[in-house]
């Protein structure tokens, strides 16, 4: 299996070292496997039920901690009425597993013996989680002013953490410089990760009975759930499941919104946006390295990009809360985006409820981290 870079084109195989292009663009996979609905495995519960649809690996390198097949529960808000997918109860607490049982998995394969890491949230927790149980070292660096939660998370596994000064930026160079000896397992640059968020679709297919809804909405920092989502719906499709991919909406914050920029104003280049505060810390993602594959997925289905203020964020978790589901901040962004005329009266909608209330950070005061 081979990768592309999305700006240049150029191949290279699935098993290299590099995590983009010589030219700075992303990789893609070249291909992948048609969906097929009788190739589903009804014995395996987890996201492994679609091994055929997933990147070759040997069973007994698989490394899985019960990801996937989350419950589908009625929920609403605004009066608006929707289904929640309750990715929260995944083994760490975030639809992060999805991706990362994927990407580490193949790492075994390959025979991999340590990766590191830069994020400081969801990500670096499930992957440490996974490292773990797959008897892989993990280095985290994590940027100054993570979230002491997380953090807490990510050390109890026993991942290495890194402490990097300074702005997120240092962080993410750290972990470049590291990458030249060791495998850097990103969640935002391995084509694998949405390899396995792809798996959500077609849960939401089976669970549905075999249709797809109208619209979902997703949290959005750099897209992998969303752009996983697409690319699973198109293969359902290409199958000749669904007639039509859902219309996929992405919410940001306010405070931290490149995408809205973009799409509103129609921008071929990434808007230089402020870092602003948000209470949403997993999507306050500055430069969306897949912007443009998001950008077109957003598009072409007839889908949007919103944004929600920080009171309305804590808002749409107070509101879920009271119907007994207990949302991170990120995870409420989605909830607060809902609004007519984005979804209308009789629309089947589906909203990701993507990471679990326990791993909110305290607030203060102001309500803002
Ligand atoms: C990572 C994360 C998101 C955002 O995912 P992206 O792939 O960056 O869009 C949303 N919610 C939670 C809980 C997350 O951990
Ligand atoms: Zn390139």
């Amino acid at each position: 299996m081979n990768v592309r870079c999305a700006e240049c084109s150029q191949l290279f195989s699935l098993t290299t070292h590099l995590w983009r292009c010589e030219c700075g663009g992303v990789f893609e996979l070249s291909e992948r496997p048609p969906f097929n609905k009788d190739k589903i495995d009804p014995k395996a519960s987890t996201l492994w039920r679609y091994r055929a649809m997933l990147p070759a690996i040997q069973p007994e390198n698989i490394v899985s901690l019960g990801e996937g097949g989350t419950p589908i529960v009625p929920a609403q808000a605004y009066g608006i009425s929707f289904l929640a997918k309750l990715e929260f109860l995944a083994p760490t607490g975030s639809f992060k597993d999805r991706g990362t049982t994927v990407l580490v998995s193949f790492l075994k394969e390959l025979g991999v013996t340590e990766v590191v890491e830069d994020s400081s949230g969801n990500a670096a927790a499930s992957l440490a989680a996974y490292c773990a149980r797959a008897g892989i070292r993990c280095k985290i660096f994590v940027p100054a002013g993570a979230s002491p939660a997380k953090l807490r998370q990510i050390r109890a596994y026993g991942a290495d953490l890194v402490p990097v000064e300074g702005p997120r930026e240092n962080a993410a160079l750290a972990v470049q410089h590291a990458a030249q000896r060791s495998y850097y397992a990103s969640h935002v640059y391995s084509p694998l990760i949405l390899e396995g968020t792809k798996t959500l679709a077609y849960e939401i297919w089976e669970q549905l009975g075999g249709r797809a809804p109208d619209a979902m909405l997703f949290p959005t920092g750099h897209g992998t759930l969303l752009l996983g989502a697409y690319y699973g719906f198109r293969e359902l499709r290409a199958a000749g499941l669904i007639e039509k991919i859902p219309a996929l909406h992405a919410v940001q914050a306010q405070a931290c919104a490149p995408l809205y920029y973009i799409y509103t104003e129609n921008l071929s280049e990434l808007p230089d946006i402020p870092q602003g505060e948000t209470i949403a810390e997993g999507i306050r993602i500055r430069r969306p390295v897949r912007w443009k594959a998001l950008i077109q997925a957003i598009r072409e289905t007839g889908g949007s990009v919103v944004t929600v203020s920080e009171d309305e964020i804590l808002a749409a978790q107070r509101a879920l809360a009271h119907q007994g589901l207990y949302l991170e901040p990120t995870s409420a962004v989605a909830v607060a985006g809902l609004r007519s005329p984005l979804v209308r009266p009789d629309d089947l909608v589906i909203i990701p409820l993507t990471g679990s209330g326990l791993k909110t950070p305290p607030l203060n005061p102001n309500g803002l981290p």
